[in-house]
């Protein structure tokens, strides 16, 4: 019997078996996530990959039984996989694992385009908590959907292929940089100044006159040739900047991985594996959620109904009381959190805090000051987890987000709580969080799988 806890690491705990696994679900991962860095794009990729494992479109109005695999994508970007097992639901209710799959990023604003000295624009307004100045200087990637009239969806991605053009937001020159290096971090790139170069040629004026938006006018033309839609439709999108290229391994060992969007993909992929992978005895869902970096509003964010009505028709389907199903759930709410930052030890209490490369990392609590608008796992839910990932031989770790009073967040984990379903976080550790390139360990991810495993068995 170990008397004193101390926290493993998974490198040095893993046989070369394990080690083998550990890098071959990274590689699934960095092709989940190239296909995936916006909510839009993960839904797309988790219809596909769901498509291949069987999963059926789901129906508010069907009968669900036993065996049962459903995929429901609500309004392109939320996700929920259904599988249906055998386990009576009414008895044991349902198993819910929720990781979001929208991150930080540029939105364009609705009337986006303009010209100034030769050159044509993208104004952005920032989606979620970025550090203004880590965006700029950077090769961007245009992700998004362009309504037409009469409702035809365009589908626009530019910059992700070799080939492709990137956008580009600059900065000021160090020469003639003091005044800006003088100010604060926040302050030194203003959230106006976020406007991604898009081109420079000008059109040929058709009637001599005079265009002072000739580059603009040019833009608009290979837009419409190639899109079909005209300056006015782009109030009618949702096109967003995020980082261009692709997730790429770090270190001479390749222990680590670097990518846009780890928070919160990372923890997508993991849950839906398990979902795929395992034959579960109860009734699984696992939720690709949108909208957790603004506050999880809106039709397809986890304060939405939608997931209560997902629940509602599995209790239908088998005649039980849906408020007893939604009492007798569980749920992990699978986010990412802060990997202890040496380089930045101060902000860390370091015997309360996750490690990268030390297993999944469950959060009991989230919020700030004083505990604040959290979720607090229950101590008979945080016992029921530990019983589980030991028994299903997942390495995790416990810890906070941060020292007291010195920051906090929040997850999704609280709104679905707050329907009466013990819920706790359970992610991946990152450095660098929410910057255009986040880092992880191929370690930790794989001990996510095994922790959902755990709780689909
Ligand atoms: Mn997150
Ligand atoms: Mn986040």
């Amino acid at each position: 019997m170990d008397l004193k806890y101390t926290r493993k690491n998974v490198y040095k705990e893993a046989d070369g078996k394990q080690l083998e696994a550990i890098f071959d679900f990274a590689e699934g991962y960095k092709k989940f996530l190239d296909s995936s860095k916006t909510e839009r794009d993960a839904a797309i990729t988790a219809k596909k990959l769901a498509e291949e494992q069987g999963f059926k479109p789901f129906s508010f109005s069907e009968k669900l039984k036993a065996g049962d695999k459903r995929y429901f994508i609500n309004r392109h970007k939320n996700v929920f996989l259904i599988r249906v097992g055998k386990e009576d639901v009414a008895q044991h209710g349902v198993r819910i694992m929720v990781a979001h799959v929208d991150s930080p990023r540029l939105d364009l604003k609705p009337n986006p385009m303009y010209e100034d000295n030769g050159l044509c624009y993208l104004k952005t307004h920032y989606y979620g908590g970025i550090k203004k100045y880590q965006w700029t200087a950077i090769p961007l990637a245009l992700h998004g959907v362009v309504v037409l009239r009469g409702g035809e969806r365009v589908e626009i991605c530019v910059g992700e292929d070799e080939d492709d053009p990137v956008f580009y937001i600059t900065d000021i020159l160090p020469h003639l940089g003091a005044e800006q290096s003088a100010k604060p971090l926040a302050k030194a790139i203003d959230g106006e100044s976020l406007n991604a170069v898009i081109g420079g040629l000008p059109a040929v004026s058709e009637d001599g006159e005079e265009d002072k938006e000739a580059v603009k006018t040019a833009i608009l033309k290979l837009l419409n040739q190639k899109y079909g839609f005209t300056e006015v439709d782009l109030q009618c999108s949702e096109l967003c900047f995020v980082p261009a290229g692709k997730a790429r391994d770090v270190g001479f060992d390749r222990t680590l991985i670097s990518a846009y969007g780890h928070d919160d993909k990372v923890c997508a992929y993991p849950e839906m594996r398990a979902i795929f992978d395992y034959d579960s005895p109860h009734t699984m869902i696992a939720v690709f959620a949108d909208k957790e970096e603004v506050g999880s509003d809106g039709t397809t964010g986890m304060q939405s109904k939608v997931i209560c009505d997902v629940i509602d028709t599995i209790a239908a389907s088998f005649k039980a009381n849906p408020i007893e199903v939604r009492y007798n759930s569980k749920c992990i709410s699978a986010d990412v959190t802060a990997a202890y930052d040496p380089a930045y030890a101060s902000v860390f209490e370091k015997r309360n805090t996750t490690f990268i490369s030390c297993g999944a990392a469950v959060s009991k609590y989230t919020g700030a000051r004083g505990k604040s608008s959290t979720n607090d796992a229950p101590a008979e839910f945080m016992g029921f987890i530990r019983d589980i990932f030991d028994d299903g031989k997942a390495v995790w770790q416990v810890g906070e987000l941060g020292a007291v009073d010195v920051g906090g967040g929040g997850t999704v984990a609280k709104y679905i709580a707050n329907l009466g379903i013990d819920t706790v976080d359970v992610g991946v550790p990152v450095l660098s969080m929410h910057a255009p390139y986040e880092l992880i360990s191929k370690a930790d991810i794989y001990s996510l799988y095994l922790a959902c495993l755990a709780f689909c068995k």
